[in-house]
């Protein structure tokens, strides 16, 4: 056990009166704002670094974990003991240094890093047992009291392995109190035993499907990646289709061959039922999934499982990384491009960037793969740091999809219609065909914005700097930042005009409308987060899909990735300009992103696929790049304005959000930060300003940006300057460390 002498670092090291005699140890709570506290331990009582302790805390009992050695900063005779050990296996080393350094990065507490870890309390209590009853063959049989059901459970039992009460009573007819007595007598003995893991070790002998030579080739590379052993990050680099999942099994099925534990972060978990079925059909079992979804028993189980180790694979959204893994020997990132990945409140962190950290930590490989790479992730293997592997054809005879450009301006819609009448003679020829065709529109609902014909009143949500969205469906209108809801009313609450209120701009549900009245004949279906909430919908719509009981699928972003449709031919984006607006540091790679998504589902079979953009800008690279798909010709350009300006992945950049309820107090707040902001060289701080969402939940929000160049020590700057001022309690200070939205 740890010797618990005062150190170096001991305020009280000097002064007799504070010699420490007992041992002492930090333990960290999983509390927003803490970090690790000393505390005593009982004589007794041994602990070590990454027990689960039980703790007094101010009145409270609470859960924590041994972070290490005391920190010595309190008097020792102020301290107070631990109450025990909690009977759940120690957190491993390597997730309390992923803890420490996410929290140095983010500028998160560390406890409110831990309580990502630590998501599911009831996980710490050791499972009940369960109880199986058997014969006891020392018994002897005559000596009983026989009865019908006696006679009918002793029967049962010699025929059975040891059984679990209910399965006795259900499959014989008896009652409780006949097994009660049996086990009474000493005719049957009663076994603890403990809950059988409720994962299932993965099937490894599953024949892997014929590869292609490419295919083979990439997996092969990723397999000798873990063959290598150590860290390693390679990009995984394949168009739509290629086949990436296929090939990244295959690692997934040599990292579990050596025992280890596998975990793939998917950005949409709860839409993924696509790859669930993949998943199942290579390794003949369900994954550990992860995500907001699971309910509450199945996220106990769970974490249990994969802080034992019986979990061997587990599928999540981003907070699986902070699961307390056993043995972990591989991640995977599947679409690392996506910004799903950024955790935006609480701990503000990028999902993959951890990821790539956690994997470092553990000297583990890891795998990114996307067909859009991020602009981070291609500077990091322009600069070598991480490995590239490329797929660059379609499995199979799928080709990739050709793109087109409609110029709104001169191939108009009518008055509030929005599909082209090119687009809608290639929709009638494909419904011809018998083919499928899917209308992407990044706008749910039905208008984007209601507008008062008569005095130009436009309806706003009162708690954020947004307009309401009509989803004339549920007859509401709708916040999409803070949930607020008011019925669509009938007059204008402004001037009182009735009649007068008018949609402005298309949303899904008014792209339906129009599909219907253009194709009476066709069935058609919306598909949003609106209507497609959680995996079973999700893999309902995909049967429909699949059984050709839909025509035409109208949809949000929801369905851009993913999905494999084979006789999906015809992909028609109704506004391609959508993204490219509002002008965010990644509004056009983002923008490129999205679209080849989009594009990607078209042709996926053996019929070939076709793209139609239509935009107002078909002079945009964006929209020039994708009509050409030239990715690399996109990039090279993007990087090098990125270059210009010290923008990421060749500078640095922050964000402070000051946010309260009281604007005099925000805005008093930001004015005192910003004086004290720092300057220097290869530094630049922009702000307070109103962050666009100048209003959002009802708080008031001011922002300031710093760029700084990669030398720069972001963190450190940060927390100089933030100890230089003090904020009253009714301001919040957020940091945003590398932040991607600007809102
Ligand atoms: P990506 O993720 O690169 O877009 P997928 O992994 O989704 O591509 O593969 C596209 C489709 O092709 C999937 O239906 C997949 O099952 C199929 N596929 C890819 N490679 C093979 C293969 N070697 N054998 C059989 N089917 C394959
Ligand atoms: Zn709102």
């Amino acid at each position: 056990m740890r010797a618990a002498k005062a150190t170096s670092g001991n305020l009280f090291a000097n002064d007799p009166a504070f010699e420490v005699t007992a041992q002492t140890v930090s333990v960290l709570p999983p509390l927003p704002l803490a970090g690790p506290y000393d505390y005593l331990v009982p004589d007794g009582v041994s602990v070590a670094p990454g027990d689960f302790v039980e703790i007094p805390l101010g009145r409270q009992t609470q859960r924590g974990v041994v972070w290490g050695d005391a920190k010595g900063d309190v008097d020792p005779a102020k301290l107070r003991e631990i109450f025990g050990v909690l009977p759940t296996p120690p957190m491993a080393d390597v997730t309390r240094k992923f803890i420490d350094w996410v929290s140095a990065y983010t500028m998160a507490p560390q406890g409110a890093v831990l309580r990502m870890a630590m998501s599911v309390p009831d996980a710490l209590e050791a499972p009940k047992p369960i109880f199986r009853f058997t014969l006891n063959p020392e018994f002897d049989a005559a000596s009983l009291r026989m009865t019908p059901p006696r006679k009918r459970v002793l029967a049962f039992l010699a025929d059975h392995p040891p059984m679990e009460q209910g399965d006795i009573l259900r499959e014989t007819g008896a009652g409780a109190s006949v097994i009660k007595g049996l086990v009474e007598v000493g005719a049957v003995q009663r076994l603890m035993v403990t809950p059988p893991s409720p994962f299932e070790a993965p099937d490894l002998d599953i024949p892997r499907p014929d590869l292609s030579a490419e295919q083979n080739e990439a997996a092969d590379a990723l397999c000798a990646r873990l063959d290598d052993g150590g860290f390693s990050c390679t990009l995984l680099d394949g168009v739509t289709g290629s086949g990436k999942t296929e090939v990244y099994f295959e690692p997934i099925r040599a990292a579990l061959a050596q025992g280890k534990q596998v975990v793939v972060l998917l950005p949409e978990i709860a839409l993924s039922a696509q790859w669930l079925q993949r998943f199942r059909d290579r390794f003949g079992v369900e994954p550990a999934l992860w995500h907001s979804e699971v309910g509450q028993a199945r996220r106990r189980d769970t974490w249990r499982a994969v802080a034992d180790g019986s979990a061997k694979l587990v599928v999540g959204a981003r907070s699986a990384l902070f699961l307390p893994y056993h043995d972990l020997g591989l991640i995977v990132v599947d679409e690392e491009h996506e910004h799903a990945f950024k955790q935006e409140d609480g701990v503000m962190y990028h999902a993959r960037d951890m990821a790539v950290t956690r994997a470092h930590l553990g000297n583990i490989p890891i795998v990114l793969a996307s067909a859009t790479p991020s602009l981070e992730t291609l500077a990091n293997v322009e600069a070598g740091r991480y490995q590239h592997v490329q797929l660059g054809s379609r499995h199979g005879v799928a080709v990739l999809p050709s793109v087109e450009i409609i110029d709104i301006r001169q191939d108009k819609p009518q008055r509030n219609r929005w599909i082209t009448p090119t687009l809608k003679k290639r929709l009638a020829e494909t419904f011809a065909n018998g083919e499928q065709a899917m209308l992407f529109l990044n706008r749910r609902g039905y208008a984007p914005l209601t507008l008062c014909r008569a005095c130009g009143h436009r309806f706003q949500c009162p708690n954020c700097t947004a307009w309401l969205v009509e989803h004339r469906a549920w007859g509401k209108l709708q916040c999409h930042h803070c949930g607020y809801q008011a019925k669509a009313p009938d007059a204008c609450p402004s001037c009182g005009a009735e009649g007068k209120l008018a949609p402005c701009g298309p949303g899904v549900e008014r792209l339906y409308e129009e599909a219907v009245e253009t194709f009476p004949d066709i069935r058609v279906e919306v598909a949003t987060s609106d209507n497609i909430m959680g995996p079973k919908a999700a893999a309902q719509l995909i049967d429909r899909v699949h059984n050709h009981e839909v025509d035409l699928l109208i949809g949000t972003q929801i369905l851009a990735k993913g999905y494999h449709f084979p006789m999906l031919t015809l992909v028609g984006v109704v506004d391609a300009d959508l993204g490219l607006a509002g002008g965010d540091l990644r509004a056009a790679e983002r923008s490129y992103q999205l679209l080849t998504q989009v594009a990607g589902r078209a042709g996926r079979g053996d019929r070939p696929g076709t793209v139609m953009l239509q935009t107002a800008d078909p002079a945009n690279r964006v929209i020039k790049a994708i009509a050409a798909g030239d990715r690399d010709a996109f990039n090279e350009v993007e990087l090098s304005q990125r270059m210009t300006h010290g923008m990421p992945p060749h500078g640095r950049l922050a964000a402070l959000i000051i946010s309260g309820k009281k604007e005099s107090e925000v805005d008093e707040a930001a004015w005192r930060i910003g004086r004290v902001a720092p300057r220097g060289d290869g530094l630049m701080v922009l702000g307070p300003a109103p962050a666009p969402l100048s209003l959002l939940r009802g708080r008031y929000r001011r922002r300031f940006m710093i760029r700084a160049d990669k030398s720069v020590k972001m963190q450190a700057l940060i927390h100089d300057w933030l100890s230089k001022v003090k904020t009253p309690g009714s301001v919040r200070v957020q940091v945003d460390i590398d932040p991607y939205s600007f809102m």
